[in-house]
């Protein structure tokens, strides 16, 4: 993923940790919707989406790229790579045994491979307890003396243990958060416990408040691309608990709830309509909202009867949408809406006649001539 800034905001934020390592560092967001992240021998360190989406603040960050380069001056990784030749078979055919599944079930799951893959690739890679409790020392030692809040490890670690067990699968909410967030990092109680242990050590001082308003300008611009990535994961429950806790900072009102909206759309439980409906509805009341947040509105009315309503919010949407006017109507319900309102809709039109692409293709305006699909499109805008 290529944003600069945003690398170099991490750059400096590692280098505030490490400045002994800070010259040979380069480092690469990947677009995942897992939290991790890794640092190389060579300087080459990784941080994944997931993890950006997940840290409240920079004490937070500091902590986990503490941890990361615990392990690191550790040589952790050298004594992990010992697993990999038995487990790598494993591995291959759990990927096949999920495609497997999606296939007899009429579920697509393809898309789904590629995390389950990783997540089987990281319990191959991932470190071991006593590692985990060294990496969590030396992150703790490291960002604490930099000035950073000594209860921010515990903090992150609890909210990740919480959102384990909002899991939407049993198996993830009973396992510890291994199988599904900190990838290569297995996470348990007892590790929480050690961490709470050393806080203890020091006087208590909170995170610093500006700098969760800084983390999250950094990530600002990625924020609703990497929400929709995390619904890939299908794990609605958790995501709801990540969509919450951005929410606590205030900000990105629109792009939240409308993260919301979404996910109550897919859900697709009793009652989602409508509390989709109420989340998108939320979402338009703030100018950061996507477009498409009126587009999903109007469904949703729709979906509920709420013709009035959903008129009101299609046509905001096409209002928004010039130029995408004929093609956007493709996906449009709105023939569900002719009659009366017709004649606001399509001025010009003849009464009566089906609306949408069909209805487009074999009527013309009245006034019209013989005119082309294209130019009725530029000649008639919605509404
Ligand atoms: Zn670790």
């Amino acid at each position: 993923m290529e944003d600069p800034s945003l690398r170099a905001y991490l750059h400096d934020q590692i280098c505030k940790d490490w400045p002994e390592y800070c010259g040979e560092i380069r480092l690469q967001v990947m677009n995942t919707p897992i939290f991790n992240a890794a640092m190389a021998p060579n300087g080459y360190v990784e941080v994944f989406s997931g993890l950006l989406l997940r840290v409240r603040d920079e004490d937070e960050l500091a902590f986990v790229l503490g941890h990361e380069g615990g392990h690191f001056a550790e040589n952790h990784q050298i004594e992990r790579w010992q697993n990999f030749k038995t487990t790598a078979n494993t591995i291959f055919a759990l990927g096949l045994v999920i495609g497997g599944v999606g296939i007899y079930n009429g579920v697509d799951t393809s898309r789904l491979i590629d995390t389950v893959r990783f997540v089987g690739l990281a319990a191959t890679f991932s470190y071991g307890r006593d590692q985990e409790t060294e990496a969590d020392r030396i992150g703790f030692q490291r960002a604490t003396a930099q000035g950073f809040s000594p209860q921010a490890g515990a903090a992150l670690w609890s909210r990740l243990i919480a959102e384990g067990k909002a899991s939407d699968f049993a198996n993830i909410r009973k396992a510890d958060v291994r199988a599904s967030i900190f990838a290569t990092h297995p996470l348990d109680a007892d590790r929480l416990a050690a961490l709470k242990a050393l806080a203890g050590t020091k006087p208590a001082s909170g995170p610093d408040p500006a700098s969760a308003h800084r983390l999250r300008a950094a990530i600002r611009p990625h924020l609703a691309a990497w929400l929709k990535d995390d619904l890939r994961r299908r794990d609605f429950g958790q995501t709801f608990l990540i969509i919450g806790n951005l929410e606590a900072l205030g900000e990105d009102m629109g792009v939240l709830n409308f993260a919301r909206g979404e996910v109550y759309r897919l859900r697709r439980l009793d009652g989602d309509v409508r509390l989709a409906r109420d989340a998108y509805a939320a979402a338009a009341q703030y100018p950061d909202a996507p477009a498409s947040v009126w587009r999903e509105l109007g469904e949703m009315n729709r979906r509920l009867g709420e013709k009035p309503a959903a008129l009101v919010a299609f046509r905001t949407y096409l209002e928004n949408h010039p130029r995408r006017t004929i093609l956007g109507l493709s996906r449009m319900p709105l023939r569900d809406l002719k009659d009366p309102t017709h004649d606001t809709l399509h001025p010009g039109w003849p009464a009566g006649h089906p609306v949408g692409p069909r209805g487009l293709r074999h009527h013309r305006p009245v006034a019209g001539g013989s005119l082309s699909r294209r130019k009725v499109s530029r000649l008639h805008p919605w509404p």
